[in-house]
């Protein structure tokens, strides 16, 4: 279909298929399905009390509210309002969340659990036909408006939202509900947070688009999940540390995975440790794919062909990627396999950042390619794959070192179940590695020189990291990414001290 909006989605499954269910609940949690038509009905509600409340086209609407349906209705709702979601996480301390409501300048502002609840009230009670929106139908919106703004994770400084449009957001669900095969009868278990591009926007508006359903479980929880992939589930959409902890317990076993025809994974790097114990339980090679909230998806292994682990995959259709030499503008493109910045153009890029035009030229090339920050290669068959992030590359007496080439070899050593590297301060070498490595449990403990020494056998000398630590976890934030600033605090004093001693 011709659809410039994901709500057009949604309302030609309303109306063709309106008791198909889109949202559907674990036993436990005691709710009725709520089917499309159901659903098309509760967002225009939603949008007339929004309206109603002085909500016009354009406008900004905060909403830092629990994971959950309702804050998937209220996105909605908020874009057949004509209007931009802006989704905060819940966990943000009180001074970082009045930045970003500063920032975004709402019209309204839903914080918390109790006004979430009451809005929905209100909408429940609501006849609509006060209000200047009719609940029938959703504003007309073009393909550049502006459908949500994302504030990205880790900011320092001025806080960055990325302008997501309605062209952005169609044109990629549509896309991956094709590579990825969905049809009407596919049931995604959704385990994610619903204010991240993962959960709000890959895992709902692919669903949408295909007319499918979600089965929502509100939070990753080892026994919900087994259980809902033990039934209904046919797809289950995770971070890596989903798969992580479905490995760690008994009950996920190959019979439970039989009725599941996709695993998909992304928003930080899957180990090849967790691919292949993945395949070795379950016979399922999990699909890795890559993107980021200013992008939506750029890459995605092949749903029939083969899946490599520690690979993205190839460009998404419509969607270009090329590599740029180190990052620096100024340099030409990479060879093949040359490591390098990853640039991406396509239908999926957004246009910029909220209120700040000036880094239209530092973003994007003159060309109009968006610089991600992310450092890749290609290979010659044109896969990707994802060495760092540009600011976490370490640059040790003047080599580039990626750290999840490191973190790949010591992965695979006896005793190491996780690992992660990072640049350290030296006055002769600028930077030198650290290695933080969690033990396996089921193994002997790991000793450190011995790691060294290995990873010295398989690497060039200036990669192995100067030092390494065994740590009970590594910090991640809440979509699973390792937050090396963090680590690179914790660990600043041991560092001082271990230099102090050689
Ligand atoms: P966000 O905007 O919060 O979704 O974060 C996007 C960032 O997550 C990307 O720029 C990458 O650094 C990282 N990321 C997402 N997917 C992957 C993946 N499959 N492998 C490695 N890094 C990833």
């Amino acid at each position: 279909m011709n659809a410039s909006t994901i709500l057009d989605h949604l309302v030609a499954h309303a109306t063709a298929a309106p008791d198909a269910p889109l949202f559907t609940f674990p036993a436990e949690d005691d709710r009725a399905p709520i089917p499309f038509a159901r659903a098309a009905e509760l967002i225009g509600r939603l949008a007339t009390v929004l309206t109603a409340d002085g909500v016009a086209p354009g406008d900004r609407v905060v909403a830092q509210v629990p994971t959950g349906v309702e804050s998937v209705l209220l996105c909605l709702a908020t874009q057949w309002a004509g209007a931009v979601f802006v989704p905060l996480n819940p966990a943000l301390g009180t001074d970082e969340t009045r930045l970003l409501v500063d920032d975004a300048d709402p019209t309204v502002s839903v914080i918390g659990a109790d006004a979430l609840a009451a809005l929905v009230e209100a909408a429940r009670g609501h006849d609509g036909a006060s209000a200047g929106v009719d609940p029938g139908r959703p504003a007309r919106r073009g393909p550049d408006d502006p459908a949500a703004i994302i504030y990205t994770s880790g900011t320092t400084g001025r806080p960055k939202g990325a302008i997501v449009t309605h062209g952005n957001l169609v044109s990629n669900a549509e896309t991956l509900a094709e590579t990825w095969g969905f049809t009407r009868d596919d049931v995604t278990v959704h385990a994610l947070p619903t204010f991240h591009a993962h959960g709000l926007f890959v895992a709902v508006n692919t669903a949408v688009v295909a007319g499918s359903s979600l089965h929502l479980l509100g939070r990753f929880d080892a026994d919900r999940v087994i259980d809902a992939l033990d039934g209904p589930g046919t797809v289950l959409m995770g971070v890596p540390t989903f798969y992580g902890r479905l490995l760690a317990s008994d009950r996920f076993t190959r019979q439970v995975a039989d009725g599941v025809r996709l695993f998909i994974s992304g928003s930080a790097p899957l180990t090849e440790k967790v691919f292949g114990e993945f395949e070795a339980r379950t016979g399922h090679r999990i699909l890795e794919r890559y993107g980021m909230s200013e992008t939506e998806m750029i890459a995605s292994n092949p749903l029939h062909g083969e899946r490599v682990a520690g690979s993205v995959g190839f460009p998404l259709g419509g969607v270009q990627v090329r590599i740029r030499r180190d990052d620096d503008p100024s340099l030409g493109l990479a060879e093949v396999d040359e490591p390098g910045g990853i640039e991406v153009r396509g239908p999926n890029v957004f246009p910029g950042y909220w209120q700040m035009p000036e880094r239209r030229t530092t973003d994007f090339t003159d060309d109009g390619w968006f610089r991600t920050g992310d450092l890749g290669t290609l290979d010659h068959e044109g896969r990707l794959r994802i060495v760092g992030r540009a600011k976490d590359l370490i640059i040790s007496g003047g080599e580039n070192v990626y750290p999840a080439e490191i973190e790949g070899v010591l992965d695979q050593l006896p005793g190491v179940s996780e690992s992660a590297v990072i640049g350290m301060p030296d006055d002769d070498f600028g930077e030198l590695g650290l290695a933080v490595v969690v033990a396996d449990p089921a193994a002997p403990e790991p000793d450190p020189a011995t790691l060294l020494a290995a990873l010295g056998d398989r690497l060039a000398h200036f990669k192995v990291p100067r030092v390494c630590v065994v740590a009970d976890e590594l910090p991640r934030n809440a979509m699973g990414k390792v937050t090396k600033a963090v680590l690179q605090q914790r660990y600043t004093d041991e560092w001082v001290r271990v230099r102090a001693d050689r």
